[in-house]
């Protein structure tokens, strides 16, 4: 069996699909892998630590895939490299069929089987293949230390001979992997913490953390977690309710982290403009569901944003990619432990009745096959 792993070519992609360490086990395995060159170099791996992995280095992209089986990728190809994909070829990456639906036609088009690698099913046996969870939990730490830099105040309590400096005020919005990793770092800095969500579950999590948790509990907010464990789009009530309650908070707020997203929909609007415009000059949002629209009014893909009142609004893409070495470490150990579970004795049998598999199986046989799209297509 053999596994190619191309370099990523989307604008900002610093992270690669394996590092040496899984290039390693899937060599025990018994399966043959092409790294592409310079794959690596923005994760801070040389080719030449491929290499000593055992594995092969192929100079462009076109030989990287060629002969494979199986392509491992972190984000979707570009429409340009699905051209160079082969007819039953399999490619595992962050697919974004809801953001890039033409990708994965043009994959259905070419006989490539895809496989959307963040539809992985939020059950136990899958949780060494999440990438959201592993990359969201890197993205939380980072946007809390992207946060600090801009923020032009300490993070913790100082008591000094010239005077005592204010522990920071850090509100997280959002209490998933990012926000919950995003709390333990604001905490560990020293921040004074609040954070809030829609599902009660996280109420617990937030405490637990020693932070204080913030939020509009009425019968909706005790309903608002689907079966899968993420939240439900809330009600238009309940976001005026939330937003009366987050805008006197907010304006005493130093930095502001927030994560909010609803599977396969825009990110809801929780930061109006006229909060941001309540903030003190120098305080600091960084809006990490910018990808899918934004929490925050103003915040630009890319950017930070400053606005008149002196509040700076943090919109970098990608934000787990700014911590390469990890993420890309992460992400190819989720890749490595979804496909090990179809290695056996027989070499690599893979399984398309498996749950994971059905989960995350966008096409096959030439045609667009999850049920998400598939119906919708017909
Ligand atoms: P996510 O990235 O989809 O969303 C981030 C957070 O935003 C969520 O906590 C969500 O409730 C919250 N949110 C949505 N709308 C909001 C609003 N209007 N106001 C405030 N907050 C809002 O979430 P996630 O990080 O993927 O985690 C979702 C859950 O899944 C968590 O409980 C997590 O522990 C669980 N999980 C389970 C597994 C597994 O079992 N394999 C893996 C990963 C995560």
């Amino acid at each position: 069996m053999k596994i190619a792993i191309p370099k990523e070519t989307r604008a900002d992609e610093t992270r690669v699909a394996a590092v040496p360490e899984t290039v390693k086990k899937f060599l025990k395995l018994g399966a043959e892998v092409t790294v592409q060159a310079g794959a690596g170099a923005s994760a801070s791996i040389p080719d030449a630590a491929f290499e000593d992995a055992g594995a092969t280095i192929a100079k462009t992209y076109a030989a990287t895939l060629k002969g494979a089986d199986v392509v491992l990728k972190v984000l979707a190809p570009t429409e340009a490299e699905v051209k160079s994909l082969a007819k039953g070829q399999k490619l595992f990456a962050i697919m974004a069929p809801y953001g890039d639906p033409e990708i994965m036609q043009a994959c259905a088009d070419k006989g490539v089987d895809a496989f959307a690698m963040e539809f992985m099913p939020r059950i136990s046996r899958a949780q060494s293949m999440d990438v959201l969870s592993s990359q969201s939990n890197l993205a939380g730490y980072k946007a809390v230390i992207e946060a600090a830099n801009s923020y032009g105040k300490a993070m913790p309590q100082m008591m000094t001979a010239a005077g005592t400096v204010a522990p920071a005020k850090v509100f997280v919005m959002g209490v998933g992997v990012a926000g919950l990793q995003a709390i333990a770092t604001a905490r560990r800095l020293g921040a004074i913490v609040t954070a809030t969500d829609v599902r009660p579950a996280t109420e617990e999590q937030v405490a637990s953390l020693g932070a204080k948790f913030i939020a509009v509990k009425n019968e909706e907010f005790e309903q608002a977690q689907t079966s899968g464990g993420y939240a439900k789009e809330m009600s238009d009530d309940y976001k005026r309710q939330q937003a009366d309650l987050v805008a006197g908070h907010i304006a005493k707020q130093d930095i502001v982290i927030t994560t909010a997203l609803i599977p396969g929909r825009k990110a809801p609007e929780l930061v109006s403009a006229d909060m941001v415009a309540s903030m003190k000059p120098g305080s600091v949002l960084v809006d990490l569901a910018i990808e899918q629209g934004g929490n925050v009014a103003g915040a630009k893909l890319g950017e930070t944003v400053t606005t008149d009142n002196g509040v700076s609004i943090i919109g970098y893409p990608n934000m787990a990619g700014r911590l390469a070495a990890d993420a890309s470490a992460l992400f190819a150990r989720n890749h490595y432990n979804f496909l090990a579970q179809f290695f056996g004795e027989e070499g690599f049998a893979f399984d398309p009745e498996d749950e994971l598999v059905k989960g995350i199986q966008l096409t096959g046989g030439g045609a667009v096959i999850h049920p998400n799209f598939a119906e919708k297509e017909a």
